[in-house]
């Protein structure tokens, strides 16, 4: 068989957890949470299996769960989608991501994605027949920025998509306003559309607020905008999430996710539905995962890891070049196996590996954890 992915191999998050458990190291490396979710949660899906909401729901989601979704988003960024015709809900952000490249991208249609970028966007693009189009993100003291007029640069009568992600994975940066005027700059009077990843919505710090492309009408007007209950919730398992989009785009989608995966489980959709009812829990997060940051970083203080800024997501991006000359693949994979801490190479988040000397933590972990996986880097 002729691969239609020739260049993919296993995903490095499934990699390193791997070798993470054979190593029996603290697994700093995948994003995902050690600890569980609130039992209220598991009571509503619980609740909404007994009262047999156990067959298939609407194609595009049960009712009670984009009918939060439609109040979330107004009351957070007011903007007003369509609960009928401008919200799917999703198999996770992932299948978001992929039926929403795939319902617009045709082949030979350019697609520019902003590296490092998480890992299913340009297969999603190959999938497509599309090009991707590679932007690289500037690190400076500040952190990683995008360099706008790079993008504008790389814009052609072919680009049919730019992808943006904010917050960011896997270097937690996050845009800000004068980011998204830039966005709106570059494709005002063009028919490109946009494709926010936003999964880390509820994940930004210091006072900060997520500018979500929903806050923009002129953006929100050509966006598809994704997001995923598995980061807000503690429960990545679960594998749900949604999309949001004007009418004509959604339509498109619905004709890919009609035929890839139909609907989405019904008692998680209608357990959550009803936990949403209440905003403490998203509302909440910011300050709940700020603390874990500034653990986690004070932690580090004193190694000789060097601290990359931490403004969004779940993650810490760190420099080692003080302490190993290595690639970035083999220091995650000795500080896996020798200091028994896994992380991910940020090098995996680029096509063509580059190589920056920084790894990525993820702090998503009981306190418990954090203090012996600091225990362990401050020897290195
Ligand atoms: N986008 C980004 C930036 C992510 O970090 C993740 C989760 N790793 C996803 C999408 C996928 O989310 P889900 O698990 O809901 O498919
Ligand atoms: N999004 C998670 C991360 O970046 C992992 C998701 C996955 O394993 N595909 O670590």
């Amino acid at each position: 068989l002729t691969s239609r992915l020739p260049a993919v191999g296993t995903t490095v998050f499934t990699r390193m957890s791997t070798l993470a458990a054979q190593a029996n190291a603290v697994n700093l490396g995948q994003g995902f949470p050690d600890f569980g979710c609130e039992r209220s949660l598991l009571q509503a899906v619980n609740d909404a299996m007994q009262a047999d909401f156990n067959q298939y729901p609407m194609m595009s989601g049960a009712p009670v769960l984009r009918n939060a979704i439609v109040a979330k988003i107004a009351a957070l960024y007011g903007h007003q989608y369509d609960v009928n015709s401008e919200i799917t809900v999703t198999a996770g952000a992932t299948q978001a991501l992929t039926t929403a490249i795939l319902c617009c991208v045709h082949p030979g249609d350019e697609v520019i994605v902003i590296e490092p970028s998480y890992d299913s966007y340009v297969p999603a693009i190959t999938l497509a027949g599309g090009v991707p189009v590679l932007v690289q993100m500037e690190a400076g003291a500040d952190g990683y920025t995008v360099p706008w007029s790079k993008v504008a640069a790389a814009v052609s009568g072919k680009t049919r998509l730019i992808v943006i992600n904010t917050p960011h994975n896997p270097t937690g940066s996050v845009l800000r306003v004068a980011d998204m005027d830039a966005l709106a700059d570059i494709v005002r009077g063009t028919d490109v559309l946009i494709l926010s990843d936003e999964v880390y919505e509820h994940m930004v710090y210091d006072g900060a607020r997520h500018e979500s492309v929903c806050r923009y009408p002129e953006l929100a007007a050509r966006a598809f905008v994704v997001s995923s209950f598995g980061k807000t919730y503690h429960v990545t398992g679960w594998k749900v999430g949604y999309v949001a989009a004007p009418a004509a785009l959604m339509a498109e989608f619905r004709k890919v996710h009609q035929y890839n995966v139909f609907t989405v489980n019904t008692p998680m959709q209608h357990g959550i539905a009803s936990y949403m009812a209440d905003p403490k829990p998203y509302l909440e997060l910011p300050a709940f995962y700020q603390r874990k940051r500034d653990l986690f970083r004070e932690g580090l203080q004193g190694s000789r890891f060097e601290l990359l800024p931490a403004d969004g997501t779940y993650f810490q991006c760190v420099r080692y070049d003080k302490i190993s000359s290595q690639t970035e693949a083999e220091f995650a994979e000795w500080l896996t196996t020798e200091i028994k801490v896994a992380a991910i190479p940020v090098s995996a988040f680029y096509q063509q590996g580059k190589e920056s000397g920084i790894v990525r933590f993820c702090f998503a972990k009981q306190d418990e954890t954090l203090a012996l996986a600091l225990e362990r880097l401050g020897k290195v």
